[in-house]
């Protein structure tokens, strides 16, 4: 099913000379056109959005990123920036009338330095998350941002659509966890500003104009990021909850008795369970028997006097006599963990596999989201027959992806012509409860129409200024937030 955009194919003559231009300018290494080879680049994770594009660049230097994007904005030709391409709203791939080049970042993927004494690292936007991750830890420092994709995304699709994760309730956003950024603007010149400083008041903050700005601003090139010190006494456990409520409730007491070590609180609803063992080898329940709801949480030290683990062990005896607490486990060992993590990270995958998902990345209060869950979910099983509500996310940060899933046996254009109705039904929710319509995944193609209704006009005003400031000829990322 695809969702490019449609639209009148441009005159080949209009991109000619620019594309000319653009193989000229950067090695023959640099860029794609073979259709066969642009494939992977031109289609998103999920296969919804399907576009077109006369060439793929993939510079290895930020000089040859500053070229080809000098070159588009004089010839007018529209730039798709592209990281690890896992986004989920559309945003990295063309759109399907061809007047796009995609300028991926994947082979300009090197670690510049790492700075151990000061808990920095400086990489190029095409780093692989994960390889960040590792070469914190072969320093025995740890970079904190983690999330399903992090095998495939790069921190500079991360720090563009700022990334959230498992983690950021202890440790913050993508847009929390950088010092310094190198951003090539729309007109190939380069805002130099990787520092690794902790304090800079000397005016605006530019950097974060940059940070989920969706490649509608500029290329991201390099960062500088924070690093931290490797958790300690890690705990990781899987309990069965009374309801929502009772995980609010958990979710404070968690906090306060683990001096707020906290630093993953996981909400899943049982349907997502059975999506994950059904789909999802090597997966299986923790708990001898099913239950509604669930948390999976992890908290670390520093190390505290009786020990976190007994600490948690001792807390939870009376949590289960105040009926917060149903039943739980507490992993015993590291593939313990990583097995909980597995079912908790399985989730998108296994409902790649069930057909198309109506998907809805919200955050409300924390306080307000078991008042969300027990408006939504009736609401959308309400909504029309067989439509499957699934609730899980980062109950935490307040975040909950909440998606529908087609009812089977329907045929996928009847669905995805719901999708608007559904939408609404629950962002109205969302905005009722002072939430937002994206708290992760961003805006993309998925939302652009949709933001409008949800944002205030002068917020909205202000952005359209900025984007004409600073991208005055529109060739970023067209059609992608605005
Ligand atoms: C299994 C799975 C689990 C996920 N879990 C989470 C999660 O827990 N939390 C979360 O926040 N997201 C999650 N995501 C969504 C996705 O992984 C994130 O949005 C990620 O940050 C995207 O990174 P990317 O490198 O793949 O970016 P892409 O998909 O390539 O691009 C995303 C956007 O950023 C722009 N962009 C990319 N690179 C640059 C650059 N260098 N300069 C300027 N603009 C750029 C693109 O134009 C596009 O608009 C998940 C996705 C999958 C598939």
């Amino acid at each position: 099913v695809s969702r490019g955009v449609a639209g009148a194919a441009p005159e080949r003559s209009r991109l000619e000379p620019g594309i000319a231009r653009l193989k000229e300018a950067l090695p023959p290494r640099s860029w794609l056109d073979e259709p066969a080879a642009m494939e992977p680049y031109v289609v998103d994770w999920r296969g919804l959005y399907r576009g077109r594009s006369p060439l793929v660049l993939r510079p290895d230097t930020v000089e040859q990123v500053s070229a080809a994007l000098a070159i588009c904005n004089e010839h007018r030709i529209a730039v798709v920036p592209q990281g690890g391409n896992t986004g989920l709203t559309g945003g990295s791939v063309p759109a399907g009338d061809g007047a796009a080049v995609v300028l991926s970042l994947d082979r300009l993927d090197r670690i510049r330095a790492l700075d151990a004494a000061g808990f920095t690292i400086t990489v190029d936007a095409g780093c692989i998350l994960a390889e960040i991750q590792s070469a914190a830890d072969a320093t025995d420092r740890f970079f904190p941002l983690s999330l399903g994709a992090e095998g495939s995304c790069r921190i500079g699709g991360n720090l563009s659509t700022n990334a959230g994760g498992i983690q950021v309730l202890r440790y913050g956003m993508a847009r929390d966890l950088t010092l310094g950024l190198e951003v090539v603007l729309p007109d190939g010149r380069v805002l130099e500003g990787l520092s690794g400083l902790r304090k800079d008041n000397t005016g605006y903050d530019l950097k974060q104009l940059f940070i989920g700005a969706e490649g509608t601003l500029g290329v991201i090139t390099g960062a500088t990021l924070k690093l931290f010190p490797k958790p300690m006494d890690r705990v990781t456990a899987f309990y069965a909850v009374a309801s929502p409520a009772a995980a609010l409730a958990l979710f404070g007491e968690l906090r306060e008795r683990t001096a707020d070590g906290l630093i993953a609180f996981e909400l899943l609803h049982r349907p997502i369970l059975d999506l994950v063992f059904r789909n999802i080898p090597r997966t299986g329940d923790p708990l001898e028997r099913p239950y509604e709801w669930y948390v999976l949480f992890e908290a670390a030290g520093p190390p505290i006097a009786q020990g976190l683990a007994s600490g948690i062990e001792a807390a939870t005896e009376a949590w289960m006599e105040a009926g917060l607490v149903l039943d739980g486990t507490v992993a015993a060992t590291e593939a313990q963990r990583l097995a909980f993590w597995r079912i908790r990270e399985s989730v998108a995958d296994a409902q790649k596999v069930e057909g198309i998902g109506i998907r809805h990345d919200v955050s409300v209060p924390v306080n307000a989201v078991p008042e969300f869950l027990a408006r939504a979910l009736p609401a959308a099983t309400a909504a029309f027959e067989g439509l499957r509500p699934i609730a899980f996310g980062h109950a935490g940060d307040g975040n909950i992806h909440f998606n529908l899933l087609q009812p089977p046996g329907m045929s996928d254009a009847v669905f995805l012509e719901a999708t608007p109705r559904l939408n609404r039904l629950v962002h109205d929710i969302v905005a009722s409860l002072g939430g937002s319509i994206s708290a992760e995944h961003g805006i993309g193609r998925l939302r652009r129409t949709e933001l409008p209704a949800y944002k205030s006009e002068a917020a909205m005003a202000l952005m359209h200024s900025l984007k004409a400031t600073l991208d005055p000829n529109g060739i970023m990322n067209p059609g992608v937030l605005l």
